[in-house]
């Protein structure tokens, strides 16, 4: 049962945005972008943004848009060790044995650059779109920001299924791990590592990214300091109020830590779910498969993909693959 309120389609009407202008800090610019049907231009904090070292930002106001690059690694670093399953398709694996795991040195963390193009333009959309595996948005600290699941399914929540042997774990002391294979260092849950540099007492949190449907996103804490639940946000984990970068109001995500989901379940932006031309979200069914991106394209070659010789050089079924890639546009 899912203990949080759907406030998701009140967010989407205007007279429920003057319904939640009683109850929060006038949110005037979104009053206006529900009447004219404009975005909020996040442009002037985006480019304020606490980015790291290892980011590069380049905005580009005819497009409306933000360019981000990094390498893909966490600014704080990674842990000692990280504990990841054997067969990561067995799900879930929180009961699972010692054996059934092996560890992974923080030295094999890998660099995997990112370079995504995001809107500065953000719109909330007329019904939300499910987050999928891999990259759901970025973080200040050059890292990306994943949903709350292993698995396509929805089974595996990440933070719940943590598992610690001999001083590594499954997820690390700042929410995120990388794929089995070193690369792709994700987020899962608020980045603490960044939230605990950042924030303030008493006060909203700052900014730790945006998603890729351009809207900003945050640990959780709300007005005055307060602890953002479950319970005061909506099916995607986003409300409306001030934030230190948005007094005027916007709507924004707060990545929680009471209870699942601890990340963004979905869009409540409108998101270019094409904006990848048509080409699967080869990350996300990597994570799915438990094996790196660069594998995964490897095997299945250019042009359409061959199963039978990416099963052969995988290891995994031609079932287990066709299942895991989602079918071309249009079917
Ligand atoms: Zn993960
Ligand atoms: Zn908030």
């Amino acid at each position: 049962m899912d203990k949080r309120k759907l406030l998701g389609t009140l967010v989407l009407s205007t007279a429920a945005a003057a319904m939640l202008a009683a109850t929060f800090p006038p949110p005037t610019s979104l009053v206006a972008q529900s009447a004219s049907g404009a975005g909020t231009d996040t442009s002037a904090a985006i480019a304020d943004a606490n980015w790291s070292d290892n980011v590069t930002i380049t905005l580009n106001a005819e497009e409306d848009t933000f360019r981000y690059q990094s390498d893909g690694l966490p600014a704080s670093g990674p842990a000692d060790a990280y504990l990841v399953p054997e067969d990561p398709s067995t799900m879930p694996f929180n009961d699972d044995p010692p054996e059934s795991f092996f560890t992974l040195s923080g030295d094999e963390i890998q660099e995997t650059p990112i370079d995504t193009t995001i809107t500065t333009e953000p719109v909330l959309a007329a019904t939300p779109t499910a987050t999928d595996l891999g990259q759901i948005g970025v973080a200040i600290d050059g890292a990306r920001i994943f949903n709350d699941y292993e698995d396509r399914e929805r089974q595996v929540v990440a933070l719940n299924d943590n598992v610690i042997h001999d001083h590594a774990a499954f997820v690390d002391e700042c929410n995120g791990h990388p794929l089995g294979d070193g690369t792709t260092y994700h987020y899962h849950g608020v980045p603490l590592c960044i939230s605990d540099e950042i924030d303030q007492e008493g006060t909203h949190s700052f900014m730790i990214g945006v998603l890729q449907d351009g809207f900003p996103v945050y640990a959780d804490q709300g007005l005055d300091g307060s602890t953002v639940t479950n319970a005061d946000l909506d099916e995607c984990g986003g409300h409306i109020e001030a934030t230190p970068e948005f007094p005027d109001g916007i709507y924004h995500y707060h990545l929680t830590a009471d209870e699942a989901p601890y990340s963004i379940d979905c869009y409540a932006g409108e998101v270019e779910v094409a904006a990848r031309g048509g080409r699967p979200d080869f990350g996300a069914v990597a994570e799915t498969l438990g094996i790196s991106e660069a594998e995964l394209v490897e095997a299945l070659g250019d042009g359409p993909p061959d199963f039978e010789a990416a099963s052969e050089a995988l290891g995994i079924s031609v079932e287990e693959l066709r299942q895991a890639l989602p079918p071309p546009p249009g079917q």
